[in-house]
């Protein structure tokens, strides 16, 4: 796996206009490759314009581009960072691991969360549910709690129904 993704990045750089070698390889470059990598992507993007923008499971085809997932792509930079120093690259020299590359990452993942309504959050991170929080404690406080309360109320006027079971 590791191998072939190593070999597709020679073939571009090799297939680049104007050509570009290994060590003159920057971080720009890498995007440039992940923005080529999407034309054979498979991972539907809505366009804001687009009515099924934010829904995961859109019911009816649009004309949105295919793109590469932000988990193939962040996976693919992984490996294509470890071969590059298994390939005699130095660390501080590894245009894989440039900050430009992260933040093209991040910026991928969160376009794509928006486009298709999908939180990408650490499954790991449950919140603890919130106790209610006393408003006598800590003394300081003028009216402050006053907004926290009246949200839990309008929450709790919803219990009450739940007989539809599914059919
Ligand atoms: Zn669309």
């Amino acid at each position: 796996m590791k191998r072939r993704d190593w070999n597709t990045f020679l073939q571009y750089l090799k297939n680049h206009k104007p050509p570009l070698t290994l060590a003159r390889c920057s971080g720009a470059h890498v995007i440039e490759f992940l923005k080529y990598l999407d034309q054979f992507g498979k991972t539907k993007v809505h366009n804001q314009g687009c009515n099924y923008f934010g829904h995961p499971n859109p019911p009816a085809p649009c004309a949105c581009p295919l793109k590469q997932a932000w988990g193939s792509l962040d996976a693919l930079i992984g490996r294509l960072r470890a071969a590059y120093e298994e390939n005699g690259g130095r660390p501080e020299s590894n245009p894989f691991g440039a900050r430009a590359v992260r933040i093209y990452l991040r910026e991928v993942r969160e376009g794509q969360a928006k486009a298709r309504g999908i939180p990408y959050e650490k499954k790991k991170r449950k919140r603890p549910p919130v106790p209610a929080a006393p408003p006598a404690e800590g003394g300081g406080g003028d009216g402050a709690s006053g907004s926290g309360a009246a949200a839990v109320a309008g929450e709790r006027s919803g219990s009450g129904g739940g007989g539809a079971g599914p059919s």
